[in-house]
């Protein structure tokens, strides 16, 4: 294989320098490697990345966790290591942590959860001894695993009192889910979701924990930015534990973060994330939140959310005058849940995520509330905007990927439509590059 089968050669949109740099160094030291990595570039630089829960990073943040950072051993907390050398790591990690804290107005910040599940390990272990009762909103509805499905830790430790959505509506109904506090008396409720696409009245589920007790623990990985920038509303004031992905709406690398007020929950925290729950931090990782994290506080970034939420209007609407039904009748925020079945009554999540992914368009299935097919077929397709926004797609844009989703899943996986789309779709993204 030349050099060129690392070059990126076959997009129409070239890597930053640096990139290009590390497949060339890739090319002569691991052509396997280079090779493959090239492949994931071209992919995502010509599909349109509709996955609720990704997004593309800038080449500042990707680069920050692909350096030198990863090198060393920084177990333990600024100022308190159990390793010699960790100045600039302490340096690092409290700039993450004071932006962090900075960007959500709160007093205490854990920068160091691997990912979002660890990142509620350790919160579950800090706020909750082994079978206190969590009540959550089952994944089925909506939820994440890590509130409570069975094979999942927190299944398995803790005793899972489940609330649901309102049927008709779809939406969360807090009158049942004050009931249900009552009936379970729990010691956490958790609010925050994974596919959830309105506002979350956090002064109402604190209203609910306070008159049974329980600490209020808020999940909010999918809106953290959207939450950073006010234009979905902080669960602080009312939450006593925040914990969030960065990867996500926040646009930053791939991990986890806690966040709080109270300064007796964060010594919990703090100790229960290290040695409680993990080994020595990623500082690579926390290099790159630090500076997802500053360009998180920046004003465009809030143009960005802003965005992100318009977008997911317009593609909503878009998809609804195609003749699919939006779960809750609409998005808040930057997901929605797409019920295939009005456009289609044999149309299946599981066949329209992979005919669309023959197309250049990358999404999930996912099931809607009281589905009758099951998780590996469903009868919907989660959507979100936050990678298409970061790429500098706008509303009048969404109308044209609302027309490809329902061209490509009308024709039932025509090889002959999937494959004109995918065209008209490669050249339509070499208009629309990934950051630089
Ligand atoms: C994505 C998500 C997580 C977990 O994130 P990972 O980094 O994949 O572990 C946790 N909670 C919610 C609500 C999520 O959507």
């Amino acid at each position: 294989m030349s050099n060129a089968a690392a070059s990126h050669a076959n997009s129409a949109i070239p890597l930053d320098a640096l990139s290009q740099g590390l497949l060339d160094l890739l090319q002569k030291h691991d052509p396997a490697t280079a090779q493959i990595m090239a492949r994931e570039a071209d992919r995502q630089a010509t599909t349109l990345e509709l996955i609720a829960s990704e997004n593309h990073v800038s080449t500042a943040v990707m680069h920050a966790v692909g350096s030198w950072m990863t090198n060393k051993y920084a177990e333990g907390y600024p100022g308190k290591r159990y390793y010699g050398g960790c100045a600039h790591h302490d340096e690092i990690e409290n700039l993450a942590r004071d932006r962090a804290k900075q960007l959500f107005g709160c007093n205490f910040a854990n920068v160091q959860p691997h990912s979002g599940a660890n990142a509620n390990i350790a919160a579950f272990m800090a706020i909750m001894d082994p079978g206190d009762t969590v009540l959550s909103l089952p994944i089925k509805s909506g939820g994440h695993l890590s509130h409570g499905l069975k094979p999942n830790f927190s299944g398995t430790f803790y005793k899972i009192a489940e609330y649901g959505l309102d049927p008709k509506t779809e939406l969360l109904d807090y009158d049942a889910i004050e009931r249900a506090a009552v009936e379970s008396k729990p010691k956490v409720i958790i609010c925050g979701y994974s596919a959830y696409s309105r506002v979350i009245d956090f002064a109402r589920f604190r209203a609910i924990a306070d008159k049974v007790g329980a600490l209020l623990m808020a999940d909010i990985a999918h809106i953290a930015g959207l939450v950073a920038t006010g234009v979905h509303p902080s669960p602080f004031p009312h939450a006593h534990v925040v914990t969030t992905t960065t990867h996500k709406t926040l646009r930053g690398p791939r991990g986890g973060l806690i966040l709080t007020n109270d300064q007796d929950i964060a010594t919990k925290i703090d100790r229960k994330v290290f040695p409680g729950s993990q080994g020595g931090p990623l500082m690579h990782v926390i290099a790159g939140k630090a500076v997802a994290f500053g360009e998180a506080l920046k004003p465009e970034f809030t143009t960005y959310s802003k965005q992100v939420v318009a977008n997911a209007k317009a593609l909503a609407a878009a998809m609804q005058s195609h003749g699919y039904r939006l779960c809750t009748g609409g998005t808040d925020n930057h997901v929605m849940l797409v019920d295939l079945r009005p456009r289609d009554a044999s149309l299946t999540g599981a066949d329209a995520e992979k005919w669309l992914e023959d197309a250049g368009i990358i999404v999930n299935k996912n099931g809607i509330p009281n589905d009758p097919r099951p998780p590996l077929q469903t009868s919907g397709l989660r959507l979100g905007t936050p990678a298409l926004t970061t790429r500098g797609l706008r509303e009048g844009e969404m109308k044209q990927v609302a027309a490809w989703l329902d061209r490509v899943m009308i024709s039932k996986g025509d090889v002959a439509v999937s494959g004109a789309v995918r065209e008209e779709i490669r050249a339509f993204c070499a208009k629309f590059p990934l950051p630089h």
